[in-house]
Order: C-alpha cells, then sequence, then structure tokens
C-alpha cells in the first residue's frame, strides 16, 4: 500500500468537477446561473462541435474586478453567501464550485469589467493552472469560454454523446432557464447558427412569463393550458397546467422550479401524477411548467453538487399544494378539452394537409376565465331530471325514442324537430341529430360540436359515482324481478367475495348456489343495464385485480365497465331530450371533456374552419 496524503489541488478539482460538470450542459448550466446571478439581461451562448471545442457564455450582468478574477476560480470561492448561511440562499449558485471545476478539466478564459471601471480584466486556467491577470478591452460584464471540455480527463471524455445529443442537452437546459427568467433575453448558437432565441419579455411576470412560455414550448401549449395559482403555509404554486386531453407520451414535457431553478425531483411527478389520475390512463402524461416559490428556509437546495435536486422541509405540504391546486384549475375548467383535437379532425378531412390548430375558444364567463358550468338554468335542470329519470332513468325513454324515430328507411336517424335555438348558456349547443347511433351532432352559436356519446357517458358515470360516494352514497335502483345470472363457479367466487363492496357502489348482489349470482339492485345512475353483462364483465375485471385492491381504487375501471352496459353506451339511439340533456350534464361536470382513458369526449369545429375546409375563406 502507498503511503497516506493529501491529493493535490488540482486533482481535488477534478474529482469534484466529475460531480459538477457531466457534460457541456452541465457547464452551460453553471455559466448561465453566474450570468443570471449577475443580473444580466442579456445573454448569449455559443457552442461549437457540441460544446465539446468550446463554450462561450457572455453576458452583460455586473462583472468581476481583477481581485474577483483572480479569486473567482478557487475552490470554494462565492460572492453569493454574504453570512456563510446555507438556509439562505437567494441566488442560483452557493457552493463556489463551478469556476474551479470547469478550470480543471479545460482550458478556461474569463474576460470582464464592471460597470464603473476603467478597464476590463482577463485570467486564463489551463488544467488547474491560474496565468496572471492581463488587461481585457472587454467592455461591460462578463464573457466565459471554456475550450477543449474533460482534455484533462480523457476518461469522462469517452462518455459525451454525438455533438448533436451533447447540443441538444443545452438546448433543452437553455430553454429550462429561460422560462424561469422571462426578463432576460436569451441566444443560443450552435457555431454561427441560432438555434433558440428569445428577447427579454416586457410586463408583469405573469404576462411575461406566459409570453416567454409561448415561445419556448410553443403558442399551442399555452392555447391548450390553464394558468395554476395556488398558495399554501406561505408556499406559491403558479404556472400553466396543459388541459388533461392535451397529453404527452413521456413526461418529457412537465417543468418544474423552485426559486427559479430548474429541478428534477419525484416529488413533483408523482405530485403531478395524482392530480392528473383521474383524467389520464397509464401511458399518458401532462404536459404542465409549474413554479414553486417558497422561503429560501424552507428548502434545502444543497442536495447533489448539480443542484438539481432539492428537499423541502415540509414536502407533505409541498405535495398537498400541487395536487390540489391542479386538480382545483382542471375542474373549473369544466369540460373543456384540448384544442388540437379539432386540428386533428380538421386534418384528417383535408389529405395532404398539415394539421392545422383551428381558431378555438372556449366560451367563457364574463370577467375572463374559463368556461364554469351553470347550475341554474331551468331548461337545463328540466333536461337533467329527463336523463335522470324517476322510472327506469334514460333507458325507458331510450326505447321510446328509439320506436319513434327511427325512421323506417333506416337512414335518416334521429331528428331533433323542435329543438331549441343555439345560445350562449349552452356552450355544447343544441343536439341536432344522432349519427351511427353513436355521435351526438350539436349545433353552438358559431359552429358544431360531435360527442362520443359512449365516452362521455362513461366520463359522467364516473363523476356522478365519485360525487355519490363522497355524499350520502351511490343510489340504488331495485329490480323488480330480481336477476339470476349464471357463471363459472371461480366467477362467481370473485363477485361474491367483493359482495360488500359492489353494494358501495350501488350494486346488490348475493350468492345463489355454486354457479349463479342473483342481482337484486343495480346503481341508478345507470338507468336500466344489462346485468348480465355487467357481471360477467366485471367478474373477469376482478380476476385481474390483486385480492387487496379495493374497487374504489379502481373506481375508474370499474365506471368504465359499468358504463359499458349502461343505458348510453355506443350504439343506443338517443331522442332529442336525452342528447341535450347528455350535452347539458356534460358542461356541469367538471373533467366531462376527457373520458376516462384521456382521449376527448368531443371535438368542436368552428364555423370558420369549416368555412375553410370548403374554400369559403
Ligand atoms: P458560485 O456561483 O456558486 O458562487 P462559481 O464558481 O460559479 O460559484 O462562481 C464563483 C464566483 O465568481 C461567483 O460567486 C461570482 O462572484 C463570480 N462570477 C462567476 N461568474 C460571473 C459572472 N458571469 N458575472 C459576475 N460574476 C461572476
Ligand atoms: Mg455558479
Amino acid at each position: 500500500m502507498s503511503a497516506l496524503r493529501r491529493l493535490p489541488e488540482t486533482t481535488v478539482n477534478r474529482i469534484a468537477a466529475g460531480e459538477v460538470i457531466e457534460r457541456p450542459a452541465s457547464a452551460v448550466k453553471e455559466l448561465v446561473e453566474n450570468s443570471l446571478d449577475a443580473g444580466a439581461r442579456r445573454i448569449e451562448i455559443v457552442l461549437r462541435d457540441g460544446g465539446r471545442s468550446l463554450i462561450s457564455v457572455d453576458d452583460d450582468g455586473h462583472g468581476m474586478s481583477a481581485g474577483d478574477l483572480s479569486l473567482c476560480i478557487e475552490r470554494h470561492a462565492t460572492s453569493k453567501l454574504p453570512d456563510d448561511d446555507l438556509m439562505d440562499i437567494r441566488h442560483l449558485g452557493f457552493r463556489g464550485e463551478a469556476l474551479p471545476s470547469i478550470g480543471a478539466v479545460a482550458r478556461l478564459r474569463i474576460d470582464s469589467r464592471q460597470q464603473d471601471a476603467d478597464t476590463g480584466w482577463a485570467i486564463q486556467v489551463e488544467g488547474g493552472r491560474l496565468l496572471a491577470p492581463e488587461p481585457s478591452s472587454r467592455a461591460r460584464g462578463t464573457r466565459v469560454e471554456v475550450r477543449d471540455l474533460f482534455f484533462a480527463t480523457p476518461a469522462r471524455l469517452k462518455f459525451l454523446k454525438t455533438d448533436r445529443a451533447e447540443f441538444g442537452a443545452t438546448l433543452d437546459m437553455i430553454k429550462r432557464l429561460a422560462m424561469a427568467h422571462p426578463e432576460v433575453g436569451f441566444t443560443l448558437k450552435d457555431d454561427q447558427r441560432a438555434a433558440f432565441q428569445a428577447g427579454a419579455e416586457q410586463g408583469e411576470l405573469l404576462d411575461a412569463r406566459a409570453a416567454r412560455l409561448a415561445r419556448v414550448m410553443g403558442r399551442e401549449f399555452v392555447e391548450n393550458a390553464l394558468p395554476v395559482e395556488a398558495e399554501r403555509d406561505g408556499i406559491r404554486l403558479t404556472g400553466l397546467a396543459g388541459v388533461p386531453t392535451y397529453n404527452r407520451g413521456n413526461a418529457t414535457q412537465q417543468y418544474m422550479f423552485v426559486n427559479g431553478r430548474p429541478v428534477r425531483d419525484k416529488l413533483f411527478t408523482g405530485a403531478v401524477r395524482g392530480a392528473y389520475q383521474d383524467f389520464l390512463s397509464g401511458g399518458r402524461h401532462a404536459v404542465l411548467v409549474l413554479f414553486l416559490d417558497v422561503d429560501p428556509a424552507f428548502v434545502d437546495v444543497n442536495v447533489h453538487p448539480a443542484k438539481a435536486e432539492v428537499r423541502f422541509r415540509e414536502p407533505g405540504v409541498v405535495r398537498g399544494l400541487i395536487v390540489g391546486g391542479l386538480r382545483s384549475v382542471l375542474a373549473a375548467a369544466g369540460h373543456r378539452a384540448s384544442t388540437t383535437v379539432a386540428g386533428q379532425a380538421l386534418g384528417a378531412f383535408r389529405p395532404g394537409a398539415q394539421p392545422e390548430t383551428p381558431r378555438f375558444s372556449m366560451p367563457s364567463r364574463p370577467g375572463g376565465g374559463n368556461y364554469m358550468p351553470r347550475q341554474d338554468s331551468a331548461s337545463a335542470r328540466e333536461a337533467f331530471a329527463a336523463w335522470q329519470g324517476p322510472e327506469g332513468g334514460m333507458a325507458g325513454v331510450a326505447e321510446a325514442a328509439a320506436r319513434e324515430f327511427i325512421d323506417p328507411s333506416g337512414r335518416v336517424e334521429t331528428q331533433a324537430a323542435d329543438a331549441p335555438a343555439p345560445s350562449p348558456d349552452f356552450p355544447l349547443g343544441v343536439a341536432r341529430g344522432q349519427v351511427h347511433g353513436t355521435y351526438i351532432v350539436a349545433q353552438t352559436m358559431d359552429g358544431i360540436v360531435l360527442v362520443d356519446q359512449h365516452a362521455a357517458h362513461e366520463r359522467l358515470v364516473y363523476e356522478r359515482m365519485k360525487r355519490q360516494l363522497d355524499d350520502n352514497g351511490v343510489a340504488r335502483q331495485g329490480l323488480l324481478l330480481p336477476e339470476v345470472v349464471e357463471m363459472d363457479e371461480a366467477d362467481a367466487d370473485r363477485i361474491a367475495a367483493r359482495a360488500e363492496e359492489l353494494e358501495s357502489l350501488g350494486l346488490m348482489v348475493e350468492r345463489f348456489g355454486p354457479g349463479a349470482i342473483v342481482v337484486r339492485e343495480t346503481p341508478a345512475l345507470l338507468g336500466q343495464c344489462d346485468i348480465r353483462g355487467l357481471l360477467n364483465d366485471l367478474a373477469d375485471e376482478l380476476a385481474e385485480f390483486d385480492q387487496a385492491t379495493g374497487l374504489k381504487d379502481r373506481l375508474q375501471d370499474v365506471c368504465s365497465t359499468m358504463a359499458c352496459h349502461g343505458s348510453v353506451r355506443a350504439g343506443r339511439r338517443l331522442n332529442a331530450d336525452e342528447m341535450n340533456a347528455l350535452l347539458r350534464e356534460m358542461e356541469r361536470t367538471p373533467h366531462s371533456g376527457q373520458c376516462n382513458h384521456g382521449r376527448p369526449t368531443y371535438v368542436e369545429l368552428h364555423l370558420n374552419d369549416i368555412e375553410r375546409l370548403f374554400g369559403r375563406r
């Protein structure tokens, strides 16, 4: 064994650099954070060969004196902890590690000049060796040039990906920082070509931020997102949350910031999943940008050298704030669905054409904000009564309606002859007909709405079930004649084992001999239902759940199964009153814009867009 000794400073710095500077993007992050901490209003970043041969960050911040320059590349030298208080971190930096780390693994040159200084100064560091400061022709601000990153640590060099991939990672990092700092202009150049550019945004923080998010994430996102604003115990949550139907196959479009610092944290992803779980199926992910502002004493950013993780003193409060804040904006959005749905629909109508987002706006209430369901319209109440139906619910009506409305030729389906005129009170319009026994066509003030009645109904059943569970329990309707459903013994066992749980969901069942179940009451909200089909499907579903899973934990799935056998399933003809009742209930029901799997329940096309389809515009 060799003798015990202290490692030389360059080696120490190289070891530290391994944690702080993982790849070009992390060097850029540290340098840009320094520029932001220096109060810059304009930051220009240039990369060559993905950052391998050159990274340069140029800012108009407060700059450094010759003395600062000599000191700033020493380990743990920082101007950002005036009271040595790690509980009071008010800058993005605080560890004093970035510049010495970069200096240890690359060739570093810093030119800087303070605003009122007569001259600028430059220093150079090569593989940890400092060359004496010399005067520089630099005007105000600081420029840091990093050449030949990792030339001093060839092992790390081997782990770099392609130039393109490294550039992409840097671009992503710049976008994150740009989202959090709308008042600052950013330019990222790949050699000469500008890959990203965002001028300093003007106006109040929220306006500036919306403009910046539109630039970074695209206008489409901003148009399909809801403003979030919530506060609890001095912690403030703001940002934009995409409507559930505007979703993605992965979670890469979820951005979180704590006190202006981009972070990746399980707490956030978990809370977001919790807030959206009712609206998105497993593989789909919300798109959102959230900003959390909290007293520095309540958050520890000193968790990881790259400062990408944080710890909260009270994680439960933060989680509650996020879940609660998101749920309430999603509820307030009512039935709103993504506008891109209509864009895709129009794209599909025009072969070869690029799907474009049409002009689309949800009817809004005076005072701005999103449409809020209206509770007290008399006609809506009547329609609702028809839809809930005291005797037999919709199903009885639906059958009568079917007799009444089916044209003998079978071609004309439901006609809504004397339906009311479209009005602003009915954002989803007035039903004009049903096609293919599945879709409701409604006329709105300035367009048409197509509703997938089955998807919508499934959602309404779920939302009603939840509501009733919270209130007085799920209402049941007794069957005149109890129905006996024969099934496999194993299936019957599964159903019987869950009898108590099923009862709490409105379904009264009992064992009836070895291979049968008798059903005495069904959930009233289903209307008349196909009991045999429902029991068989439930048995299949229970076979997939493990014993310990409560049905309430899988309420969405259970409700989907129930809705499939309820009165408004696809293929069921509806009369005008029923269709309108369905539309009114959708308007009144939060979250009805998407089905239990995150797909839209309706598509709205504006007259303008329809006219454009026909070349009238
Ligand atoms: P930290 O940011 O944690 O303080 P760094 O190694 O990144 O550590 O920077 C060390 C110091 O150098 C900073 O505290 C700051 O005083 C100074 N500095 C670095 N970059 C700039 C810049 N762009 N403009 C002005 N001062 C800077
Ligand atoms: Mg720093």
